[in-house]
């Protein structure tokens, strides 16, 4: 078994050397601080440690992701090894850079649910994996791609992980047994620990030191910690669920239970308590039941829609007593500008200050909005709205709705969104309801 073992070592690490002199073409390396990844690294580093420095001509990126809400037992361990590789290659002199991949402010897990009104996610609804994972590895790609022309992304992904997988891998079309990204037509998939069985991997990893230094055996533990497995780097939709099973974000709702979040505790994390709690908390918000969600969908169907602004604040004011309980930055201020900036927008818009009203009775905080210029862009609204008989509330909106979609330089979307809020302004109308505009 040992020796059967050792030989697939050798074979992938063969692989990989004939791989990367074949030709020029860049690699990337998906990281995601799991064991199978921190497998894939250490294979592939010390495949290119074994080719002569003369040789060693094609840029590596190593890719991991940071979803700003991950489990931080996790997210420590991760940023030590990314560290620890960024000096180990430094030293070495090997083109290899290290990257930590964060979603813009605008798509933040926070940003989406308390300023869009994004429920807490399900397996129907899982809009976090796009915009959390997969979007900022698309960005990185497409930057580098305008460099590189093609590029090579090693994954560390196994069949004996999951048949959907395997059937997904198979399913592809492949070229000298590289498999084409679905959504990246000039990115090529190499996956070289794919007939690895988890037993082998673990025997690699604690027999052998990673090559920048990391012991395994603190990986080891994590996992024993969490009886779970490990949320792989996402590439596209086509991949697992990480929620399922899996370290994945200390807010996600995709699972039905949080068994890592809950191993850790058990094992003396205490950070996980009040986090695992405000997990609870999601879910409560989620349940239409709850009067938090409005009954109109987003493109005014009847069906569970959006979060309503009365949830969107209660919300904003548990995270905030959960950072002070944790003592933790969890929003930051940039996020909170434009949590402000997506509640005028809504469907029962907020003012303009009732995020900055959260914070001032919450921590005595004044967020800097100015007075003046507010009085006079009412000022402005009243005019326009008296001009064109549409509410006061649907200007302010469509205006928040334009401005919104000018920052994040996207248009893509922007003529149903105000198409959207006209048909609200028709459908309060003429069920006369009041101006909801100021609370
Ligand atoms: S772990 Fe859960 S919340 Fe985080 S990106 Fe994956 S599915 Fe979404």
């Amino acid at each position: 078994m040992v020796r059967m073992a050792n030989k697939a070592y050798k074979n992938i690490a063969d692989l990989l050397t004939q791989l990367y002199l074949v030709d020029e073409r860049p690699w990337l390396v998906g990281f995601s601080g799991g064991k199978d990844s921190t497998l894939l690294a250490s294979l592939i580093v010390d495949a290119v440690l074994s080719i002569p420095a003369t040789q060693r001509k094609k840029p590596i990126a190593v890719l991991c992701t940071d979803t700003r809400v991950e489990i931080p037992a996790i997210a420590e361990i991760v940023e030590g090894t990314l560290s620890r590789m960024h000096k180990f290659f430094q030293q070495k002199g090997l083109n290899i850079e290290v990257n930590l991949l964060k979603p813009p402010p605008e798509q933040s897990f926070w940003v989406n649910i308390i300023g869009r009104g994004y429920p807490p996610p399900n397996r129907t609804f899982r809009w976090c994996t796009q915009r959390l994972k997969i979007d900022p590895v698309t960005v990185f790609v497409n930057q580098r791609l305008g460099h590189w022309g093609e590029a090579i992304l090693h994954l560390g992904a196994r069949r004996a992980e999951s048949s959907t997988r395997a059937q997904t891998m198979a399913g592809r079309e492949s070229r000298n047994g590289l498999l084409r990204h679905p959504d990246l037509p000039r990115v090529w998939v190499s996956n070289p620990i794919e007939f690895l069985t988890t037993e082998e991997v673990w025997a690699y990893l604690l027999q052998k030191p990673n090559p920048w230094g990391s012991d395994n055996r603190i990986l080891y533990k994590l996992y024993a910690n969490a009886s779970n497995g490990e949320c792989p780097i996402q590439i596209d939709t086509s991949t697992p669920a990480c929620g399922h099973s899996r370290f994945g974000c200390w807010t996600c709702t995709v699972v039905d239970r949080d068994k890592a979040g809950e191993g850790l505790l058990a094992a003396g994390d205490e950070r996980m308590e009040h986090l695992i709690e405000f997990r609870e908390t999601l879910l409560e918000f989620r349940n239409p039941d709850n009067g938090w969600r409005d009954n109109r969908r987003m493109n005014g169907n009847e069906g569970p829609g959006p979060l309503l602004i009365k949830g969107r604040r209660e919300l904003l004011k548990r995270l905030l007593k959960l950072q002070e309980e944790t003592n933790t930055v969890l929003i930051t201020s940039e996020e909170l500008l434009l949590v402000q900036q997506l509640w005028k927008a809504a469907r029962n818009p907020d003012d303009g200050w009732g995020v900055s009203r959260i914070l001032n009775k919450q921590r005595g905080v004044v967020m800097n909005n100015d007075i003046n210029e507010l009085n006079r862009l009412r000022e402005m609204e009243e005019e326009v709205t008296h001009e064109l008989s549409i509410r006061a509330d649907t200007l302010r909106r469509m205006l928040a709705k334009v401005e919104e979609s000018s920052e994040s330089h996207r248009s893509h979307g922007l003529p149903d969104d105000l198409l959207n809020i006209l048909k609200d302004d028709l459908y309060n109308t003429t069920h006369q309801e009041e101006d909801p505009a100021i609370h």
